[in-house]
């Protein structure tokens, strides 16, 4: 069984997010959805918040299991209890490039059966970022076409208060 893991702080998950993921579950027969509880210092949303609009958004599948779920400390020992074949990261621009190299390659340093594949932002997601999104949203911006309704919701709902 191939056991793909897409990591990330999905503080907020964006419709870039959800575009990888969907895309992802077609290469895989179970994956999972894993939010680094560490990896953000100050998050906008608790991780039960993370969890719970990744629930809402995405959609079942027919043909692959998608099991969401958080984690602490070193992706690749989680990697290794949970038998995963693959880690999943998404590339906008060649600014992600070098981040995603170096942590790629120290993941391969780490656990040399465990590849990082990297899929392609869609050109019309290629500048959303969850930051840029809590940024335009805090200062009442419109990011309805960047992020799902829940989350656009939820957004207002941080921000109203
Ligand atoms: P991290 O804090 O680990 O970078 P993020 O939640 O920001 O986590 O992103 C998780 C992964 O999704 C990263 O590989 C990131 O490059 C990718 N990603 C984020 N936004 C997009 C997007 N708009 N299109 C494609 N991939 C994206």
């Amino acid at each position: 069984m191939r056991i793909g893991i897409y990591p990330g702080s999905f503080d907020p998950l964006t419709n870039g997010h959800l575009d990888i993921i969907e895309r992802a579950k077609k290469l895989c027969d179970r994956m999972i959805i894993a939010i680094a509880r560490n990896s953000e210092k100050q998050p906008l949303f608790t991780v039960e918040e993370r969890l719970d609009m990744i629930e809402q958004c995405c959609l079942p599948c027919k043909n692959t299991r998608v099991d969401i779920v958080a984690f602490d400390g070193l992706l690749i020992d989680f990697c290794r209890d949970k038998q995963v074949s693959f880690i999943v990261r998404g590339l906008r621009a060649i600014v992600d490039f070098e981040y995603e190299y170096a942590i790629a390659l120290m993941n391969r340093k780490l656990a040399q059966e465990i590849d990082t594949v990297f899929l392609m932002a869609m050109s019309e997601y290629s500048f959303v970022s969850s930051r840029m999104v809590k940024e335009v949203a805090g200062y009442g911006g419109d990011v309805s076409s960047l992020v799902p309704q829940f989350v656009h919701t939820k957004l207002r709902e941080k921000y109203s208060g």
